[in-house]
């Protein structure tokens, strides 16, 4: 009998999951149909920036307590001033630990007109020895900048690449602008996780996706009619007698860099 009883748990269990991600992954979507994406991957000004999970959803966990939500949030915090100062305008989908759904997430997205979608995640692959860097991508006009933002990641932080492939995620599926969703690493695995507790690694990542996204539009952006942005930390950046306005995207790079030495701790407000 109690044979039986476990039976129906676990059988009850799996559909009430089959049905989860039967709807986060199959259902239509509720703004728009899965057509037309916009053209902007090459040309956006803005970028939105998702942090995975948050509120009630923690994601993944490590052995030791460490949240999926909490380093999505991190990361998201110090990859925005970066992007700033390379001229794009940010938008984040959450900037506290709060719960929201996914098509509200894809809302936000949408809203913004001349924009590109980045979902940060990190994964749980279950077994200790899995780790390393993967990214998704739904409509065609993603597909390059999924391969690049995966590529920084596994270059800068010397993780694996563990490549990128097409997904029906709701955030990517439904969206209206291209969009990607990053997995930073693996909370399963031990030697990632002891990584990934650590502020200096985490801006790697953060450096990484930075990289990434401002090689992808061809380089920081100059408002049309308005004098070359200038990073707004890059007077210290200057390369000689070279004004920070002319710095090269390696330049740019090599900058951002060195910015992690001088952050060990979150951001402020974290
Ligand atoms: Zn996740």
């Amino acid at each position: 009998m109690a044979n039986f009883r476990f039976r129906q748990i676990i059988q009850r269990s799996f559909f009430l999951f089959a049905g989860l991600c039967w709807t986060l992954c199959f259902t239509s979507c509720a703004t728009h149909p899965e057509t037309g994406v916009r053209k902007t991957s090459t040309t956006f000004t803005c970028v939105v920036l998702d942090a995975g999970h948050g509120g009630h959803d923690s994601g993944a966990r490590s052995r030791k307590g460490l949240l999926e939500k909490d380093i999505t949030l991190d990361v998201v915090r110090r990859l925005a001033p970066k992007l700033r100062a390379a001229g794009f305008r940010t938008v984040l989908t959450r900037s506290s630990d709060v719960f929201i759904p996914l098509d509200r997430r894809v809302e936000i997205s949408e809203r913004e007109h001349s924009a590109v979608f980045l979902s940060v995640h990190f994964n749980d692959g279950g077994r200790r020895q899995v780790a390393g860097m993967e990214s998704y991508y739904f409509s065609g006009e993603s597909r390059r900048f999924a391969q690049r933002l995966v590529g920084a990641l596994a270059d800068i932080t010397g993780a694996s690449n563990r490549g990128s492939r097409e997904a029906r995620f709701r955030v990517l599926r439904c969206n209206l602008n291209p969009a990607v969703l990053v997995e930073c690493g693996y909370l399963s695995s031990r030697q990632e996780t002891k990584l990934l507790e650590q502020p200096i690694y985490r801006e790697k990542i953060a450096t990484a996706l930075a990289e990434a996204i401002v090689k992808q539009r061809g380089g920081p952006i100059t408002p049309a009619g308005q004098q070359p942005v200038i990073p707004q930390n890059a007077a210290s950046l200057s390369v000689g007698s070279h004004p920070a306005s002319t710095l090269s995207l390696a330049t740019l790079a090599r900058a951002l860099r060195m910015q992690e030495n001088a952050r060990f701790n979150f951001p402020p407000g974290a």
